[in-house]
């Protein structure tokens, strides 16, 4: 059976086009970007030539890219690497109660290490308040985080406002970009980010590959020892096939996104606002305008979202919760708890998020199945 994709928030699939100019990178030009030699020449030259290409798409400077393998070390790097760089400036940090899990873990490890952190709650739709930001302020903070767009219900929050603050009082600001890039317009001065991550596989391109933004002057400790790549900022022989796939899928997206922005968002309007008039007991998840144009998110009262997502499944749709549940044994969502859903809305979640192969169809076809899933459930 034909699956019909609604998880592209989880990954996305590679674009065609970019397996194909990985392709050789492999086989034919596999030389390690360290190497003196022409193969080595030819791997250096492929990278820092992606490194501009994602460097013009996010508004920065190539040498303020740092490729990694993912957004997880991304945000690792950025959070560890200012805690170790401001550490004698202060010890505390301020992150929303929203964040992504590669952001949350690390601060949550550092308030192990005699850190404080302030996790800033979000209102009933998910919105991260610039003032509630400014409150939590004080002469000791060296880092405030907060995400770009929930991975989980697709709220959009107010950065640029939040840039403004943490510029005046001189603190690294680190923007979790994963779920923008690609999507929807992110331009690193435009957002007034010191830091930003990114991932790859979120956006057509391959796994394994992401970057971090280091705005120049921002300081920030080395993450990975044992090599002097990426100007010594993070060891390990380079990702030269990850890099020029990461590039191609950067190059599709500055040709496709307005108008897929577009398309996902009529599909993602009609689903909000004709899967609440054939279910009853519906409530839709953040904020309705400032919203990813691919995410719709739901909880069904009375249903067990994990068994909606199988019997889903069993109709060949693929989707989500939102958020993974913790080695099998179910636990709420952390980011519907912060929004304030009682358990019952919290355990029936549903995650509908679109890409580049969504089509009309699939919409149709997930407006026909779902109505008697959800009421077979609450039998
Ligand atoms: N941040 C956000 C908001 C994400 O959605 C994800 C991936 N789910 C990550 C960070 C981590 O990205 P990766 O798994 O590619 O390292």
């Amino acid at each position: 059976m034909k699956h019909i994709y609604f998880d592209y928030a989880a990954t996305s699939p590679t674009d065609p086009d970019v397996v194909k100019v990985m392709e050789p990178y492999f086989y034919e030009k596999y030389g390690n970007a360290s190497s003196p030699h022409a193969l080595g020449r030819e791997a250096q030259n492929a990278l820092e030539q992606a490194r501009e290409v994602l460097a013009g798409f996010i508004g920065a400077k190539p040498e303020e890219i740092v490729f990694t393998s993912g957004a997880t070390e991304a945000n690792n790097q950025a959070i560890f690497g200012v805690a170790r760089a401001n550490a004698n400036k202060g010890r505390h940090l301020v992150i929303s109660a929203v964040e992504h899990h590669s952001v949350h873990e690390p601060a949550d490890f550092l308030e192990t290490q005699g850190f404080k952190v302030t996790y800033v709650p979000a209102d009933e739709n998910g919105v991260i308040h610039p003032q509630v930001v400014a409150d939590a302020i004080t002469n000791e903070t060296i880092l405030i985080a907060i995400m770009h767009a929930s991975n989980e219900i697709g709220t959009i929050q107010p950065v640029v406002k939040i840039a403004e603050i943490a510029k005046g009082k001189n603190i690294p600001f680190l923007v979790d970009a994963v779920q923008t890039v690609g999507h929807i317009p992110v331009n690193v001065k435009e957002l007034g980010a010191d830091l930003l991550s990114l991932s790859a596989h979120k956006f057509y391109g391959p796994k394994g590959i992401g970057a971090l933004y280091i705005r120049k002057g921002t300081k920030l400790g080395s993450y990975l020892l044992g090599g002097d790549q990426e100007r010594g900022r993070r060891a390990s022989t380079q990702n030269i096939p990850g890099a020029v796939g990461l590039a191609k899928a950067v190059a599709l997206c500055q040709e496709n996104m307005i108008e897929e922005m577009k398309t996902q968002q009529t599909y993602r309007d009609r689903l909000l606002a004709e899967i609440p008039q054939k279910i009853s007991g519906v409530k839709i998840n953040g904020h309705l305008h400032q919203r990813l144009p691919n995410n719709a998110h739901f909880s069904f009262q009375g249903v067990e979202g994990e068994s909606l997502l199988m019997n889903l499944d069993m109709n060949g749709i693929c989707a989500s919760m939102g958020s993974a549940c913790t080695s099998g044994a179910m636990e709420a969502s952390r980011v519907l708890k912060a929004i304030g859903l009682e358990d019952d809305l919290a355990y029936g979640a549903l995650r509908i998020t679109l890409g580049r192969w969504s089509t009309e169809e699939h919409i149709e076809r997930l407006l026909e199945v779902l109505p008697s899933a959800v009421e077979g459930l609450r039998l």
